[in-house]
């Protein structure tokens, strides 16, 4: 018999989100009620800030905090190649320039050494990702956004719940995208949210994730506005997160702090399991960070070997992953005038990296099994 296929990554639901999912169905609300306003105040609890504006993807909150943080046509946003390209496509969707700056070697997160170099008159913000769910060098990010006058938006999508020298990923930034993908931190099945203490930038976010439209007699130019009365004061989208959605993710919040910790606990396993394994590179955690293990790569010392690696490693099972392939190796980012080689620590840690299975119901024995294969591919091809 052979061992079960375990996925890179995947969702918790038990009984208590399926009932809270439920509740919502049986009453008055589907969309925009009050299960969204109790997420968006659990939100922002965990991450420690005043606001948070949920939001139907992570990558519509990107979109949210890059038109706040008043990022336009011809502007620039420093961000990084190792990462989804919902970070730099958000940049695009507002006729934005992304600046791409390589990632440090070892943990795949933007090098804060080099940010400096690629600030020019038309940059406006800097977006870090915390890659794998290890928050970014917030406080080399944050010395120099502050020098220069820039806005820092975090790509969290990662990393909700992890923490950085005491302080929780949500506060780390002026704003912070979390996704509520069934892979990321918790769920509520496609969704994410601006994280934020600052009332007016919140405010920005709340408007475009509706039309642009506000019901605030002080943002209206009709002084004396009826009952009906609205006004659409910027281009905003439809970016709404249902009620159903939020019941889910309000039940799954509650287990934030359990689904880390047992992350942290499956991520201690993996360390020790394979820390002898002399043909892989295991994941590096920088001092004062607490990482929420999204995702736990290991990269092979040999890139000519990390295919058949990835092969061996399906074959016997572990639907293992790469992440990522740097966002400005693909086609379209080429046509936009980048070019392979730019970033040579990114295209580095792609070309050697496998994500292994990782998601916090995997058990004890899953996670035995999942060591023994890895251990076997490392032996059978590397
Ligand atoms: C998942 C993810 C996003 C976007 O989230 P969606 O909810 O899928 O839109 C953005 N950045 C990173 C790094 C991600 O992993």
């Amino acid at each position: 018999m052979s061992a079960p296929k375990l996925p890179y990554g995947r969702q918790w639901i038990d009984e208590d989100d399926i009932a809270a999912v439920a509740d919502v169905l049986r009453g008055d609300f589907l969309t925009t009620g009050p299960a969204v306003a109790d997420l968006e105040r659990k939100m922002a609890a965990a991450g420690g800030v005043r606001h948070a504006v949920a939001v139907n993807s992570g990558t519509s909150a990107l979109h949210c905090a890059y038109f706040a943080a008043g990022l336009g046509e011809g502007d620039e946003i420093i961000t990084c190649p190792m990462t989804f390209v919902a970070t730099s496509n958000a940049a695009l969707y507002l006729g934005a320039k992304p600046v791409f700056v390589d990632c440090e070697p070892d943990t795949g997160n933007i090098d804060s050494s080099q940010i400096e170099a690629a600030i020019t008159p038309r940059t406006k913000a800097i977006a870090p990702i915390d890659f794998t769910g290890h928050p970014a060098d917030y406080n080399a990010v944050t010395a120099i956004a502050r020098k220069h006058g820039l806005i820092v938006v975090a790509d969290a999508a990662h990393s909700f719940g992890a923490s950085y020298q005491g302080r929780p990923v949500g506060s780390l930034a002026d704003m912070t995208e979390i996704s509520t993908h069934p892979v990321k931190p918790f769920t509520t099945g496609e969704g994410g949210a601006v994280l934020c203490d600052n009332d007016d930038l919140a405010d920005k976010c709340a408007r475009f994730r509706t039309h642009g439209i506000t019901r605030i007699p002080a943002q209206m130019a009709e002084k004396d506005p009826g009952g009906w009365h609205y006004e659409m004061v910027d281009l905003g989208f439809n970016y709404r997160l249902t009620d159903i959605q939020c019941a889910l993710g309000s039940s799954q919040i509650a287990k934030l702090s359990k689904y880390i910790e047992r992350r942290r606990e499956v991520a201690a396993l993996y360390n020790k399991g394979l820390s002898d394994i002399a043909s892989l590179d295991l994941p590096v955690v920088q001092e004062g960070v607490q990482p929420g293990w999204h995702l736990y790569v290991v990269r092979v010392k040999d890139k000519t070997r990390r295919r058949a690696f990835f092969e061996r490693l399906r074959e016997l099972g572990l639907l293992v992953q790469v992440h990522y392939i740097p966002v400005h190796w693909h086609p379209y980012y080429q046509g936009l005038g980048f070019q392979r080689g730019q970033f040579p620590a990114s295209e580095d840690y792609f070309e050697r990296a496998v994500s292994l299975p990782m998601y916090p119901k995997m058990s004890d024995d899953d996670a035995a099994s999942s060591i023994e294969r890895v251990r076997q591919a490392a032996k059978d091809v590397l």
